[in-house]
């Protein structure tokens, strides 16, 4: 497989069959037992371009005219000149500069990608497949080099639609993960380039998976939360949290919105309110215990840290940024605190800090060292003996390798957790969950057949050796994943193999294990009831 395969038409550039994927440890160490992958329907065929691989993230409506396709190409290359330039992309213009120019192809960072292992070692989802591609259409089409100098530079690329939707998906293939930028001798960040790649599909050809979109950004613009949860609905939420807390810790505890002046203002991901209310009920019970001086936001978007721009979109980024920067001012709060949410570290914590300016730059901080000092200086009675199970400890991408918070949550869980168990690799050097970068989220067609059997895959073998001791289903296991994209791929990932089933492993987040060690909550607050 060549870089310019990539714009001639064929039937398929790669096929994935089971035989081809990474083994799996017991019990899924046969490849017959792999489930099959969901068929697209004719209907599906015919109306996207599937020759990339076979699997479809964003699903991009063929052109029905070559006119039409002519000015995808022409959008394409005006955009890709804009990305280029000082002025129209000064967010991560140096760095994209920086991972173009100074690769020395050694390919050194192939070994450090888990979705390029897990498939095969397919050649298209090799780290430097991409990025070799979007430099060949630059030297030919943006610098101009002629036939002669593309003896030399490899620049002879044919860009056409074939090209162009190939691509497009094929930066869906990346979970952003940064592995390979980690291992780069030179610091080149192919991860970053993949996500250039989608910021220019999504700026200037309106091309984006809906999830993360129309169903993302643009609904957190107007309801207040890519859940739908209205302000409205965000308040019954609230109650129905206070009402479960005190059925659980036998006192009600009440939860403070709104509240001027406070220390922190906490942001969720929104989807714990929904989908996992037992982490942001933990929050509460452990900040009520600690004596912590902290509200909830009722504002629109107050209550969601979800940024989902800062996988697609800059111009999505900034106005989120911005939005959630105005409600802890009017607040008056002295910091934002983000909870058990990655990519809300990223875009909140990190690169917030390119858009927020003046009094709109209010300190920001992970949530995990203060629950480390909480639970570390004696704030709260705890028996560890209540968490006398197995657990292991899932690093989020965006914390650990991004931000560097990895001790943390391994000083809480050697002092709550008598079994704690370090996966391999792991803190700086971990895997991703195979769900970074949105696609937990993405549920396209049959994409989601790909992202647990190929991103994903590298996490289930990681969890799998670590619990080979105890992998009877008998025996409870607990997967800590202080994210809520990384639980979202978790359970689908486990789902789509019957994990639980088949090897009684559980996933949840940190605060859930800290309030079962609580001593002060009579009953078990970890339920062991698969959702
Ligand atoms: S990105 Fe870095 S590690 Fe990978 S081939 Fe280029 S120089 Fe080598
Ligand atoms: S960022 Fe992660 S998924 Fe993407 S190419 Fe690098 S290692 Fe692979």
């Amino acid at each position: 497989m060549k870089i310019e395969d990539i714009g001639k038409q064929s039937n398929r550039m790669v096929n994935i069959s089971p035989e081809d994927l990474m083994p799996l440890p017991y019990p899924y160490n046969k490849p017959d037992d792999e489930p099959p992958f969901k068929e697209l329907t004719g209907e599906q065929k015919d109306r996207y371009d599937t020759s990339l691989d076979g699997f479809l993230a964003i699903g991009i409506p063929k052109p029905t005219t070559k006119e039409e396709e002519d000015a995808l190409v022409k959008k394409f290359l005006s955009g890709l000149e804009k990305l280029l330039s000082k002025e129209n992309n000064w967010t991560f213009l140096q760095p994209l500069f920086h991972s173009l120019e100074y690769c020395v192809k050694c390919q050194i960072c192939n070994d450090s990608c888990p979705a390029y292992i897990a498939s095969g070692k397919k050649e298209i989802y090799r780290p430097t497949y991409r990025p070799e591609v979007l430099r060949r259409i630059i030297e030919k089409y943006i610098k101009k080099k002629g036939k002669f100098l593309s003896f030399i530079t490899g620049s002879d690329i044919e860009l056409n639609w074939t090209l162009l939707s190939r691509l497009a998906e094929l930066a869906y293939r990346c979970t952003l993960c940064r592995k390979c930028a980690q291992v780069c001798p030179l610091g080149v960040d192919n991860g970053l380039i993949s996500r250039e790649i989608r910021k220019l599909f999504s700026q200037e050809l309106g091309i984006a998976p809906r999830e993360l979109h129309e169903l993302g950004t643009i609904q957190q613009l107007k309801t207040g939360s890519s859940t739908g949860i209205t302000p409205k609905a965000l308040s019954n939420l609230i109650s129905f949290m206070e009402d479960e807390i005190e059925e659980i810790a036998g006192k009600r505890i009440k939860i403070p919105v709104d509240k001027k002046g406070a220390e922190i203002l906490l942001l969720h991901n929104a989807g714990e309110f929904i989908a996992w209310p037992e982490n942001t009920e933990a929050f509460a019970i452990i900040f009520d215990a600690a004596g912590i001086d902290w509200t909830l936001s009722s504002e629109v978007m107050g209550y969601d840290a979800v940024n989902y721009g800062v996988w697609y979109d800059d111009i999505q980024l900034a106005r989120i940024a911005i939005r959630h920067a105005e409600v802890a001012k009017s607040l008056k709060v002295k910091k934002i605190n983000v909870g058990e949410c990655g990519h809300a570290h990223k875009a909140m914590i990190v690169i917030a800090d390119r858009v927020l300016t003046g009094d709109l730059n209010i300190p920001r901080e992970s949530a995990l060292p203060l629950l480390e000092e909480i639970v570390c200086n004696g704030k709260l009675r705890l028996d560890p003996a209540r968490n006398d199970f197995p657990v292991t400890l899932h690093d989020p991408c965006n914390m650990v390798r991004l931000m560097g918070i990895m001790e943390p949550q391994r000083n809480i869980l050697r002092k709550i957790c008598p079994q704690f168990r370090e996966m391999e690799p792991h803190g700086v050097d971990n895997y991703c969950c195979g769900g970074g970068s949105g696609f937990a989220i993405m549920q396209s067609m049959n994409f989601p057949d790909w992202r647990s059997a190929v991103s994903g895959r590298m996490k289930l073998k990681q969890i799998l050796e670590t619990f080979q001791d105890v992998i009877s289903p008998d025996d409870k296991k607990y997967v800590c994943a202080p994210c809520s994209n990384c639980k979202g791929q978790i359970r689908e990932l486990f789902n789509y193999y019957d994990v639980n089933g088949k090897c009684g492993i559980f996933y949840g987040g940190l605060v859930e294990l800290i309030v079962n060690a609580m001593t002060d909550i009579e009953k078990p607050f970890i339920e062991w009831a698969w959702h």
